[in-house]
């Protein structure tokens, strides 16, 4: 008998899983959680490319991404942070979920600064300044043009996220080094008998 022990890390939750209108079809029928790349994996650092054309494949990852962020759980999510260099990225908001392809800030207005982590520096989190009020362009999972006017947190999840398809962590942002904080992520050790 051989012993493993296996980490994890405790604040890890499953949320209930919700239906969604595009649950429906048949790219929907199971979860997939993919893996978040953290920081040290070139794709957090590496400009993503724009999606020429939203198919099926661009609609599956962004569900994936979906799941991914939830699981984390999470309130936004890059498609750099999965390892795919693509302008994608998913939000939840006030319980509004968004998949953007290509988003864009077309307008930006005011500052607001707030606390900010992210799932590919784990344990992280920072005072950065944000505009207060932005509008995005983007395309939805139907590739229709989208406009998005946020203000708050929403304002400040689709900066981060935008930021993150340019290779921009919210690290190099930060009013002041001082406001870096750390404080490990909890783990608990799992024993498993092969
Ligand atoms: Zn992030």
């Amino acid at each position: 008998m051989t012993v493993v022990f296996a980490f994890r890390p405790t604040r890890t939750r499953y949320t209930p899983f919700r239906i969604e209108p595009w649950d429906t079809t048949i790219w929907r029928l199971y979860l997939a959680i993919l893996p978040i790349k953290v920081v040290g994996h070139p794709a957090l650092r590496t400009k993503a490319k724009k999606v020429a054309k939203v198919d099926r494949h661009v609609q599956k990852l962004l569900d994936d991404m979906v799941d991914t962020m939830r699981e984390a759980p999470g309130v936004g999510l890059a498609a750099n942070q999965v390892g795919v260099l693509q302008r994608l990225i998913v939000v939840e908001v006030d319980q509004v979920v968004y998949q953007l392809v290509n988003p864009e800030i077309v307008q930006s207005d005011g500052e607001q600064v707030s606390e900010e982590g992210c799932l590919s520096l784990p344990g992280y989190s920072g005072a950065v300044a944000r505009a207060a009020k932005v509008v995005a362009h983007a395309r939805d999972r139907q590739g229709k043009l989208l406009k998005v006017a946020a203000e708050g947190l929403l304002a400040v999840v689709l900066q981060h996220e935008i930021d993150h398809l340019d290779g921009v962590l919210f690290v190099d942002r930060l009013v002041s080094l001082a406001s870096l904080r750390y404080q490990p992520v909890d783990v608990e050790v799992q024993e498993i008998k092969l």
